[in-house]
């Protein structure tokens, strides 16, 4: 039996909303997938893995309150853990910053083109 973390009465574990307050406990649309849910005021984000070390490209970050991929960043051991590559967290950083790399060479170009005699 497990708690639901809203109501704390006892639940089943493969139960998709708690039968007593309602809450959903898995994700919407995935009844298999537990639905993580930040407690208090706090985000998920600010203690999940894949915050830490930036793989993380959901919209919802970093204030997601739910989440199904979260990953207590402190309760992991690493060795068990996906480790991205550096090429992989190279091009996802390329990527989220192609526009301003876009810019800054076409403003290093526009200064060079200006300063030509
Ligand atoms: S996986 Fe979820 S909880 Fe983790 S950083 Fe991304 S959005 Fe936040
Ligand atoms: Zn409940």
């Amino acid at each position: 039996m497990s708690e639901c973390p809203r109501c704390h009465q006892p639940i089943d574990v493969q139960a998709i909303a708690c039968p007593h307050c309602r809450l959903p406990l898995k994700a919407f649309g995935h009844p298999g997938i537990p639905l993580h849910r930040a407690a208090g005021e706090d985000y998920l984000c600010a203690t999940c893995l894949y915050h830490v070390d930036d793989t993380c490209n959901f919209p919802q970050r970093p204030y997601a309150k739910e989440c199904t991929l979260y990953v207590n960043s402190s309760q992991q051991n690493s060795t068990t853990l996906y480790k991205p590559r550096r090429t992989y967290l190279a091009k996802n950083w390329l990527s989220r910053n192609a526009v301003w790399l876009i810019l800054g060479a076409l403003l290093l170009v526009s200064i060079l083109v200006a300063l030509m005699p």
